[in-house]
């Protein structure tokens, strides 16, 4: 006997982190793989090899689960507009989810909800983006629309010379790009941190906001989360919740949603809106050990329409740190000494071989506010320790 059948689309470490919430739930959890070494397909029996980018693939396995749902945004909208048309229930639907596949979508959006924008335009040439700055002041942020990640996509330019000499290679695959047909292009936003601002929203219409934390960025990469956001003000952690349930709302958002945001003290709200995810992100990994229920059990509840668990945090304060593969190849090597010293760090792993650069996993801990420093200090020693290695004396 088992619970409702969900399919995933992608097997990453997000599809991954789903199969501890689904045992436990008893869901039967499916994965549509990338390729067989894909490191979803080690913690999840079913999981066919195949292209979602195939529609013939990706329909065959959506006609077998009763939702489908997502470990990326990179699904082509019209296929899933065409499921749906099947009668494949697919969750969260392509007309919430373009809002975290276009970030121009997803600007017009926010202006549209009230909610807090940086300056923003849509650009098709180099003089609509040198009148974007003439016009608000250098430097901004050029952006493609679509397929970005980690910063990939995301072209800081400091002045006139800066984007004249950058931007060509951008607008000169413009016209041959079928995805999007313009660039997007903010004001460079002189936030103090970024924060995330993650909820759940189900069919019914029931929703449920986490604390909103403060996610550390390392070269474009979420580096390090700390949950609560360290000494957020009550009204700003109140608007940035309140914002993200009213997008997760109006825009019909089913599942886990991240908003990521900027913080602007002094501005009218306190912070200004980045961008949407749709699926668990990386700034709610400290949900596994640190909440009562995580983002991964939570998207599985919330895309099968089943009641939201509590979010609270266990304990007072929760944090992640990242692992990045580095000139250490032998994870399990330092297993020992990781254990030995740390015991209170939770190892969260991906089953990926060693890249340098590439995110294989994190470390959890969680503890008393008053800890902070000390087991921030623990996590990045943990983390350096699976890159690097035990340092030699
Ligand atoms: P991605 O889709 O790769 O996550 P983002 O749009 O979140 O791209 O941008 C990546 C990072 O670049 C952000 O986390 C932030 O640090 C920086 N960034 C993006 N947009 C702006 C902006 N308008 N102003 C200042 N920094 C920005």
């Amino acid at each position: 006997m088992t619970g409702p059948k969900i399919g995933v689309v992608g097997g990453g470490q997000l599809a991954r982190m789903m199969a501890p919430a689904a045992t436990e739930l008893g869901f039967d959890l499916r994965i549509l793989a990338e390729s067989e070494d894909v490191c979803a397909r080690r913690a999840v029996p079913f999981a066919p090899v195949g292209d979602y980018r195939d529609y013939d693939t990706l329909a065959a396995f959506a006609r077998e689960v009763d939702v489908l749902t997502f470990d990326h945004e990179h699904v082509p909208t019209d296929f899933l507009q065409r499921l749906m048309d099947e009668g494949v229930n697919v969750q969260p639907r392509p007309t919430a989810l373009v809002y975290a596949q276009d970030k121009i979508e997803m600007r017009k959006a926010v202006d549209r909800l009230g909610l807090p924008n940086p300056r923003w335009a849509e650009v098709r040439t180099l003089d609509e983006l040198l009148a974007f700055g003439k016009e608000g002041g250098w430097p901004v942020v050029l952006k493609t629309p679509r397929g970005g990640y980690d910063g990939k996509g995301v072209m800081v330019l400091d002045d006139e010379q800066d984007a004249r000499e950058k931007s060509a290679p951008w607008f000169e695959q413009l016209p041959a790009r079928t995805d999007f047909s313009a660039l997007l292009v903010e004001e460079k936003v002189p936030f103090t941190r970024e924060l995330s601002a993650l909820v759940a929203r189900r069919d019914s219409g029931q929703v449920i906001a986490w604390p909103v934390a403060e996610s550390i960025q390392v070269n474009s990469v979420c580096d390090e989360v700390i949950a609560p956001a360290s000494g957020i003000s009550p009204e700003v952690a109140e608007a940035a919740q309140a914002a993200a349930l009213k997008v997760a709302t109006e825009l019909g958002v089913t599942g886990v949603m991240a908003a990521e945001l900027f913080e602007v003290p002094g501005s009218e709200a306190g912070f200004l809106i980045n961008e949407f995810t749709m699926r668990p992100h990386n700034s709610g990994h400290w949900t596994q050990d640190g909440s009562v229920t995580s983002q991964f059990e939570q998207h599985l509840r919330a895309v099968a329409n089943y009641p939201l668990g509590a979010t609270g945090i266990k304990g007072e304060i929760a944090l992640m740190k990242n692992f990045l593969g580095g000139t250490n190849d032998d994870i399990f090597g330092v297993y020992p000494q990781l254990m030995e010293d740390y015991p209170a760090a939770k190892v969260h792993y991906y089953g990926k071989a060693v890249k340098p650069g590439r995110k294989i996993g994190h470390i959890n801990m969680t503890g008393p506010a008053n800890e902070l420093a000390a087991l921030r200090q623990q996590a990045i020693a943990a983390a350096s320790l699976l890159t690097n290695g035990p340092s030699t004396p």
